[in-house]
């Protein structure tokens, strides 16, 4: 069985059918790409999973159990981590600082102190930072880090919560292109290391090529294309499309019209 079961999932906004039915599945250990041009329903599609938006009509199931109703909070506790952007006030924290929060966060624990929480689980943190190739900077400011690694950091955080899921928006957003391929890299050792799967949407599809397993392509709140990378790509009907004339997810709606889906 899958570990996430998405069907006939929809929500709108007001006049605006942002998602329209959309079904797809994702096994552990697998890294998902979900692409599309803007406005297709990405992002709408990543809250119904994390229980920030309400779908208006059909399932989300985590291993076999609905998620649909429930709070984000319920959602988290039940193994579906997101990355988050460290918030500045986070950010004169140091880095095991920022892990240690995350972890107490998961253990539940509130401290009146920081000084009683500061030496909490911090070994527990420094193995996370470890797996991220952060260790070596534990102890500096959040605040003074080179982008890519503030990256690697909030990806540390998320795995503080074990998630059996991960979800990330635009992961690589903002990133130089070597940065990019490095944070992916991580995260692809993250999944076969951890049997974690991830569900993430981008724009490079050099990315997109490299690391996903597997991808599904939404345009206008429908999916149009879901399979390997690869295939996907010589898909004659995609290539023409989407890959062929001038490469722009434009092409994706156009391909969605043709399929009288827009
Ligand atoms: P993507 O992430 O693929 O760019 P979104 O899921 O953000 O797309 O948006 C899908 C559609 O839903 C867009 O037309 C967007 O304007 C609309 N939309 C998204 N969120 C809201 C909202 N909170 N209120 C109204 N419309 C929204
Ligand atoms: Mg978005």
């Amino acid at each position: 069985m899958s570990l996430l079961q998405v069907s006939e999932l929809g929500k709108s906004f007001g006049g605006v059918n942002a998602v329209q039915g959309i079904s797809f599945e994702l096994a552990k250990g697998e890294l998902l790409a979900l692409i599309g041009p803007n406005g297709a329903g990405k992002s709408t599609t990543f809250n119904m999973v994390n229980g920030q938006l309400k779908a208006d009509r059909g399932s989300i199931r985590l291993d076999g159990q609905e998620l649909v109703g429930r709070k984000p909070r319920q959602i988290w506790r039940m193994g579906v981590g997101r990355t988050f952007q460290i918030a500045e006030t986070f950010a004169s924290l140091t880095v095991v600082e920022n892990v240690q929060m995350a972890l107490l966060s998961h253990d539940g624990r509130l401290f009146s102190t920081w000084r009683r929480a500061s030496d909490h689980r911090r070994d527990d943190a420094l193995a996370l930072l470890d797996q991220v190739g952060m260790k070596a900077q534990a102890d500096r400011a959040c605040s003074v880090l080179a982008y890519g690694d503030v990256k690697r950091v909030e990806l540390a955080i998320a795995m503080a919560n074990s998630p059996k899921l991960l979800l990330m928006d635009e992961p690589t957003a903002g990133m130089a292109p070597k940065e990019r391929n490095s944070l992916m890299a991580l995260t692809k050792q993250l999944v076969i290391d951890r049997g974690m799967a991830v569900l993430f949407t981008e724009h490079s599809m050099d990315v997109v090529f490299a690391y996903a397993d597997r991808m599904i392509v939404l345009a206008r709140g429908h999916l149009i294309a879901e399979g390997r990378p690869l295939e996907v790509r010589d898909d004659p009907e995609v290539q023409e499309v989407y890959f062929g004339s001038g490469r722009t997810f434009e092409n994706i709606a156009a391909r969605a019209a043709k399929l009288g889906l827009a």
